[in-house]
């Protein structure tokens, strides 16, 4: 929060611009708001701000090797726009994708960017949030007013990844690098690499550099479940064949993707022993009999805990089997000069150490809130559905799906986020502030998600920063595509969890 105590030190503006809408965000989620705000509430006056210097997010920010989707791209891509290339796409594709959203819908005039915002005020006096945002480019303070936040930030911090801290770091002789922020200029040509994880960024990263540096060594200090199969879908290529129209393909395979999911996470669930020996055959597929599966391929958690990363062509497992790469389960001891000492009391002797140890969370964009000159603690605030939060007034969060893509949630919050705005100008409505109504009195109050259920790391980090879920569906971000596909456009808007004024 250094940012925020030195605002008062920077120029100012002395306008203030306002906008029926402000976004906060210029990711997947930004834009498809956009999208969703020009064709269900035309008319309305939006701004997005956005701290980098261009479009994408996540996709703009993560530049390391072989920077790829693990979920198929007919469900993260957008509902409205046909995704017509492999499923598993380079960030490029993404890019490039969202790029022709953004031009076939005009949505370059909207987004500022090198905005990055530090504070948001709400005013129920005025009905208005009043923003102040950094120029991330001149360093000048500017401000906005909005009726109504869409924070479209994200999840976690776009600076900076997280890296544990392990005992004698600094005597590492070599360079540490996090992928969240690769040097452009780093040549792993012939060197010794370790990379720390074994999560979807681990797998990606890899197989990108295992034919270019002289060996990389996956250290991992318990195995992750893999998916793995050939980067196509078959039924879109059969639909091709038949010269079907681009618009039907992607629906009818979103479907297809969509139910075939369903069944698997039901599996998972239902007979999760058989569901590991499928993902487990796989494996040994391209790893032949004698590799030891067990130790490096086996988790001890149950499929789908943590997110499934999907490998296509088994490209991580065919650099293992080449033996450009390899995988070593153990734990770090400590840095050396050279490398890694092991508790094992193996070393693993390294020229570049690659930190793929996840994110930091960031919870609202780590933007200071106040809502009527109290400062605004999201984890003393209750969630209706994951999107909307007790107390806070005019504002809807876009949090995506563990287990689905992103997109799809991102989509059916921006139905909901443009039938509510189109309900409130018609009743006139100015505030619209999410409230526990007399039956919810005893309901029992619990952490944002069931860890039970899901944990991954940067969540279990910061569950104490997230707002709280209660033990109805209206108070829970449900993780559950299927019901919310349903639930959301029936949501009763006059329901009295929604207090107006
Ligand atoms: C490497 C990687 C791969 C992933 N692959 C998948 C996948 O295959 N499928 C899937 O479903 N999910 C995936 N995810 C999760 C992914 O982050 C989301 O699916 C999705 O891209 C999030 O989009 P978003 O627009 O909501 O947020 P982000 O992509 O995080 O974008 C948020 C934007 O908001 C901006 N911002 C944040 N705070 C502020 C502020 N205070 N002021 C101004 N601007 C701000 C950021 O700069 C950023 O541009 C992946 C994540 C990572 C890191």
């Amino acid at each position: 929060m250094n940012d925020v105590a030195t605002i008062l030190e920077r120029p100012a503006t002395s306008s203030v611009e306002h906008f029926d809408v402000l976004i906060v965000g210029a990711g997947i989620s930004g834009i498809g708001g956009a999208y969703h705000l020009t064709t269900q509430c035309p008319g309305t006056q939006y701004v997005i701000l956005e701290s980098q210097d261009s479009f994408g997010g996540t996709w703009w920010t993560h530049r390391y090797p072989g920077i790829r989707s693990d979920s198929d791209l007919h469900t993260f891509g957008y509902r409205f726009k046909p995704w017509t290339s492999a499923p598993i796409a380079t960030a490029e594709e993404i890019l490039s994708y969202m790029g022709d959203v953004i031009k076939e819908n005009d949505i370059a005039r909207h987004i500022r960017y090198h905005h990055k915002v530090l504070t948001a005020e709400w005013s129920s006096t005025d009905n208005l949030w009043t923003l102040e945002a950094i120029r991330t480019d001149t360093n000048q303070t500017v401000r906005f007013t909005t009726n109504f936040l869409y924070m479209c930030q994200g999840y976690y911090r776009h600076d900076q990844g997280y890296t544990p801290e392990w005992p004698d770091m600094d005597k590492f002789k070599g360079q540490i690098v996090h992928p969240q922020t690769w040097p452009e200029d780093l040549d792993v040509t012939g060197k010794r690499v370790v990379v720390i994880g074994s999560g979807a960024t681990a797998a990606t990263l890899v197989p990108a550099i295992a034919g270019k540096c002289a060996h990389v060594t996956m250290l991992q200090r318990s195995p992750t479940w893999f998916n793995t199969g050939r980067n196509a879908i078959e039924l879109a290529e059969e639909l091709r064949k038949l010269q079907i129209d681009e618009i039907w393909i992607h629906e009818i395979v979103r479907r297809k993707i969509l139910h075939d999911q369903a069944a698997f996470v039901k599996r998972t669930f239902e007979e999760p022993d058989s569901v590991k020996q499928d993902l487990l055959k796989a494996v040994r597929a391209y790893l032949g009999e004698d590799y030891d599966v067990d130790t490096h391929f086996t988790p001890s958690y149950r499929p789908w805990r943590q997110r499934i990363a999907f490998i296509p062509n088994g490209d991580l497992f065919q650099g293992i089997r080449d033996g450009k790469a390899s995988v070593v389960t153990d734990q770090i001891e400590r840095f050396t000069e050279t490398g890694i000492q092991l508790r094992s009391g193996d070393h693993l002797d390294a020229d570049i150490i690659v930190t793929a140890t996840g994110f930091h969370l960031s919870v609202m964009g780590d933007i200071a809130f106040t809502v009527d000159g109290k400062a605004l603690a999201w984890s003393d605030t209750v969630t209706y559905r994951g999107m909307m939060f007790t107390g806070v007034p005019n504002l809807v969060w876009v949090f995506g799906y563990f287990r689905a893509s992103w997109t799809l949630r991102a989509d059916l919050v921006g139905d909901f986020v443009c039938r509510l705005l189109n309900h409130m100008k018609q009743t006139g409505a100015r505030r619209v502030v999410p409230t526990l109504r007399p039956e919810d009195k005893d309901m029992a109050i619990l952490s944002w998600i069931d860890t039970e259920n899901f944990n991954p790391g940067y969540v279990m980090r910061g569950l104490h920063l997230l707002p709280k879920r209660g033990d109805k569906r209206e108070w829970q971000h449900t993780q559950d595509y299927w019901a919310e596909k349903d639930e959301f456009p029936k949501i009763d808007l006059s329901d009295a969890a929604f207090q107006y004024g």
